[in-house]
């Protein structure tokens, strides 16, 4: 009798991913953390760090589309893009499908991650083989911010949970070095996490952001492979308000998830989220 092979996360102590494994790729330990890529039935290729699901063939689009280009069309000139983290390639993928973004900056801390995308997810990894608009730094994106000053038109946050390397990218001084980061027309997002396990982290993100950007908004998004299903992302902005933006005049990149629609009405919260952001 052939035995299944199932993996499991545990999104929170009382709650579990389960898929059917079909094949183990890769294991290892990084400097920083432990990756994996597993061939499951139902998702397809699985990117895992330290047990847990970064992204899937199957549902990538949604994440990497909707943390992408709500900001890319907010902002009516992107022309410089910084992502910090998203070392599988899929959100900088995303970036230089605008014609305005002149050049997109990658700062990922561990490259076995960029490694094991473009080995294991080409096409999720498509523009991190040698994009003449792409640069890839590998470093801390922490560091990285203190050091700009008024550089990027966009900074993207695509960092893992708030553990290991990525717990700084959750902290208001990251954010304020963002802020300085940007030029005076700049914007932000970051992945904030699911409304129905996170609530007190995304409310202590939206304060946080909120006392330095004039323009906070958060949204949501549809990710099955994320603890809940519901994933929510934070924008701030130094000027444009993304719900402002006139859905006739947001172009529609080549997309699966993201329209002009849906950019509109990801902003439109249930009541429970819109609770969460209600200042207490
Ligand atoms: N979509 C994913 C999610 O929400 O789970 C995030 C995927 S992306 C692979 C996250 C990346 O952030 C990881 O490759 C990790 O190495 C990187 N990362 C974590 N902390 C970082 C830091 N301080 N600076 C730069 N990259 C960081």
């Amino acid at each position: 009798m052939k035995t299944e092979l199932w993996y499991t996360e545990k999104q929170t102590p009382n709650l579990a991913l389960s898929c059917k494994i079909s094949n183990i790729l890769h294991t290892e330990k990084t400097p920083y953390q432990e990756l994996s890529v597993i061939d499951t039935v139902e998702w397809g290729r699985m990117l895992l760090l330290d047990g847990v699901v970064m992204t899937t063939e199957k549902d990538e689009f949604v994440y990497h589309e909707m943390i992408s280009h709500v900001a890319l069309n907010t902002h009516p000139n992107p022309q410089k893009v910084l992502v910090i983290g998203g070392g599988d390639g899929g959100t900088i993928r995303e970036c230089v499908k605008h014609a305005q973004v002149e050049k997109a900056v990658l700062c990922e801390i561990d490259e076995r991650v960029i490694w094991a995308s473009k080995e294991y997810f080409p096409g999720i990894a498509a523009a991190l083989f040698g994009h003449p608009k792409v640069e890839i730094r590998v470093g801390d994106g922490i560091k990285f911010v203190q050091e700009c000053n008024a550089e990027f038109d966009v900074i993207i946050i695509d960092s893992t949970d708030p553990v290991g390397p990525g717990v700084g990218l959750f902290q208001p001084e990251f954010y304020q070095n963002v802020h300085k980061a940007l030029k005076p027309e700049g914007i932000m997002v970051a992945q904030t996490e699911s409304p129905f396990v996170n609530a007190g982290l995304i409310r202590r993100l939206f304060r946080d952001i909120s006392g330095i950007f004039p323009v906070t908004k958060l949204y949501l998004a549809t990710v099955p492979t994320y603890p809940t299903g519901l994933w929510s992302f934070t924008l701030g902005s130094k000027v444009y308000d993304p719900t402002d933006v006139a859905v006739s005049r947001i172009p529609e990149p080549d997309t699966k998830y993201y329209s002009s629609l849906v950019h509109r009405n990801a902003f439109v919260l249930p009541k429970f989220v819109q609770a969460i952001l209600e200042p207490r």
